[in-house]
């Protein structure tokens, strides 16, 4: 059981924060942080109860600046209940002596336990245990139940029971908020449920049947490597509780750091380039909830793209209740106390995640009526945007993409410029390329009517088509003069950062902006990014796919220059996000398996070790929970959904001999049981027909069963990059 439980010992003021953001408790709809019931928000404490989507617009003053921001709600705190016991003050932790302090989250269960043992200050032994849910199958609910027990003392406590044999309190709360289904008005919809709820125990028993069906979906077994393991059962549940089967009624996504803290003040960013996948390949009508927020907020993003001169539709970089731009204007560097200006919005390159997971969801899923109403829809309107922001340069004859930031937040302009972006991001130049390669290949798959009519409502031209084609011609991709790929143009005249000597000065460098800009210095004047930029591309795309984009464009990608690349920009990354880790795991797993299982074990840390000291109490990060279980799936497993057939291409670390794990292929359930010499592949479907998959490149036409299929270790090596 053990490996399903993460226990943690002792009272440690300092390292609460930590624990309430790992022992959060949700459902999909709501998520409760693991503060303890009596605990009150302050320096140790910050009880927190989160709906999902849910969100409240207020003014701040920021200096002589009126600024205005949206930020994920704090709901009333449902978990308050305390004790006193006698005439005695209330139970105070910190007032005390603590005799024994256990909390423990139950994974499987989905169950929070919490038992302290403790002397107050008359030397009354008392001993309190608490165990809590939010119900996975009734997602408006929560209990959480206490024991009391008096060992060396017999008297009153202000439940007013007489206490010298245990007593046990329930409390269950309801949840609903007004834009709920099916109900007439909140407050009566909660009293009913509550009072239907049944007990604890019972709660309790259709609560973990409900966890079990989810963790026969998306558990994953590491049979030789029981720590990471354990870690990644842990991100699934997180992932779980923060997007469930419960989301896909709402009108939610999720945000950069889940249901379990106020970080990014709740918003969503195209980090769900990174974990859409876990749902994707596990519960894909999860993956179309949250792909339809997208949906719904085209219109916004049509809005943002004319009123700054564009066509399309131009999703913003943090996104919220109504998909207006959520970026804040300024934020705080709290080494220098200065506000800066924030030009993150400049990250446009979320319009490229948008495409990227609508796509990977069309093709693992085989779901065309998505594609067809709303995905295709979003793809043209996408296409449009970059085709608008695109502009050819008359002197090289080629186009060119202007203003923007890539995905490193270090490069946000020029050295000494005033704002502007940044010229020619390689990332999203190409990736550009690949999305209006999408474009032609959805307006050839909807069918002549569905293309007819949807060209018609969006207005689409063909000439707008002939100026697409011309620019998966010849869009620019930068090089420095040694044949690296710039991560945008002009990189290479920026100055050598000096690694060594700041990482002597300061230890953690990773937010190496904070440290330079206190200096009065600024990370744009460096070759130095916070986190993979243009090696995303080989975390994105097949090394094969990368070569025809470029071969296309009149450009070269040979072995050598990716090769080169690929160091250039190791030495140069601070992986200032817990992002980037993810993307190095999986960018070297082919070409070098032990510096990938580094990454891949920095990555696994990142928020149960709290990595980056101090950013997950403030909540957990879903990017990285999620990329490292596609890390896994797409470049240890090798699974690729990309083309009309499962194609497998396993490639496990040394240090990882076996994996097993199960998803779902165009409605099929196939479980893998992979070791670095055979996979196991086993088909659900009796009277289903017979599935294809494609082994190391040989077809395979398996009947629902298992197959038992060897593995040739010798195709490992292909660069780097996918499978
Ligand atoms: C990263 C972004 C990410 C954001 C939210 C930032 O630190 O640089 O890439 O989207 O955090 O997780």
């Amino acid at each position: 059981m053990s490996e399903w439980i993460f226990g943690y010992g002792g009272f440690d003021p300092a390292k609460q924060g930590l624990r309430e953001a790992l022992c959060t408790l949700g459902n999909g709809y709501f998520a409760t942080r693991g503060a303890a019931e009596e605990a009150e928000a302050g320096d140790v404490h910050y009880p927190g109860t989160y709906l999902a989507g849910c969100y409240n617009r207020l003014e701040t003053i920021v200096g002589d600046r009126v600024v205005v921001n949206e930020d994920l709600v704090n709901l009333p705190n449902w978990l308050c209940l305390s004790v006193r016991l006698e005439d005695g003050p209330w139970f105070d932790l910190s007032a005390v002596e603590i005799l024994a302090y256990q909390q423990e989250l139950d994974l499987k269960n989905g169950m929070l336990t919490r038992r302290v043992r403790f002397r107050d200050p008359e030397g009354r032994v008392s001993f309190i245990r608490s165990r809590r849910l939010v119900h996975m199958r009734r997602p408006h609910l929560a209990v959480l139940r206490w024991t009391l027990a008096a060992e060396n003392w017999s008297g009153r406590v202000t439940l007013r029971s007489s206490l010298n044999q245990p007593v046990t309190v329930e409390k269950t709360v309801a949840l609903f908020a007004s834009r709920d289904r099916a109900i007439a008005e909140c407050g009566h919809a909660a009293r009913v449920t509550v009072s239907e709820a049944g007990r604890f125990v019972e709660l309790l028993e259709s609560h973990a049947r409900a966890w079990h069906s989810l963790w026969r979906r998306c558990d994953v077994e590491l049979p030789s490597r029981p720590e990471e393991e354990k870690i990644l059962r842990l991100h699934a549940f997180h992932l779980l509780q923060t997007a469930s089967p419960n989301t896909v009624h709402l009108d939610a996504a999720v945000a950069a750091r889940g249901l379990h803290g106020e970080a990014y003040r709740g918003h969503i960013f195209w980090d769900e380039l990174f974990f859409l996948f876990f749902y994707i390949a596990r519960i894909p009508e999860i993956a179309r909830a949250l792909l339809l927020y997208r949906y719904h907020r085209l219109d916004a993003a049509r809005r943002a793209a004319r009123e700054e001169g564009y066509h399309g539709a131009m999703y913003p970089w943090q996104s919220g209740s109504d998909g207006s731009e959520e970026t804040q204007k300024l934020h705080l560097n709290p080494n220098s106390g200065r506000w800066l200006e924030d030009h993150s919005h400049r990250q446009r390159h979320v319009n490229i995640a948008i495409v990227y997971n609508v796509w990977r969801y069309y093709k693992t899923t085989g779901d065309r009526e998505f594609l067809s109403r709303h995905g295709a829809e979003m793809i043209l309107e996408i296409a449009r945007f970059w085709a608008s922001l695109t502009e050819r340069n008359e002197t090289t004859g080629r186009y060119e993409i202007r203003g923007v930031m890539g995905p490193d937040e270090y490069h946000d302009m020029y050295p000494d410029a005033d704002g502007g972006g940044l010229r020619n991001n390689a990332y999203t130049n190409v990736m550009v390329v690949w999305l209006l390669e999408r474009a032609f290949e959805v307006l050839a798959l909807l069918g002549e009517h569905r293309r007819a009519e949807l060209a018609e409502e969006i207005g689409l031209s063909p000439e707008e088509e002939l100026n697409w084609r011309d620019i998966t011609r010849k869009m620019t991709v930068p090089f420095h003069g040694d044949g690296v790929i710039s991560q945008f143009e002009g990189y290479d005249a920026l100055e050598e950062f000096d690694w060594a000597g700041y990482r002597e000065k300061y230890g953690n460098i990773e937010r190496l902006d904070r440290i330079l800009e206190a200096e009065g210095d600024s990370t744009n004047r460096y070759k130095a990014s916070k986190q993979a930029d243009l090696l995303m591309l080989f975390y994105l795309l097949r090394t094969d796919e990368l070569r025809a984009i470029f071969r296309q464009l009149g450009y070269d990608l040979d072995d050598a220059t990716i090769r080169k690349t690929v160091d250039y920009y190791t030495a140069r990354t601070s992986h200032g996000s817990t992002l980037s880790r993810v993307v190095h795991a999986a960018v070297s797993a082919r070409s070098d398996p032990h510096t990938s299982w580094r990454y891949f074990t920095e990555a696994l840390q990142s928020d149960v070790a709290d990595i980056q000291g101090g950013t997950t109490p403030e909540g957990v990060h879903m990017g990285a929970m999620g990329g490292i279980d596609d890390v896994l799936l797409t470049h240890y497993a090798g699974i690729d959904t990309r083309g009309e057939t499962l194609s497998l291409d396993p490639s496990l670390p040394e240090e990882l001999p076996a994996l097993r794990l199960a998803m779902v292929y165009r409605g099929r359930r196939v479980a893998l049981d992979l070791t670095r010499e055979r996979v196991r592949i086993s088909l659900d479907g009796e009277a289903e027909a017979p599935l294809e998959v494609v082994v190391q490149g040989t077809k395979h036409v398996l009947l629902p069963g298992d197959a038992e299929i060897a593995l040739n270790s010798a195709s490992a090596g292909t660069e780097t990059g996918k499978s």
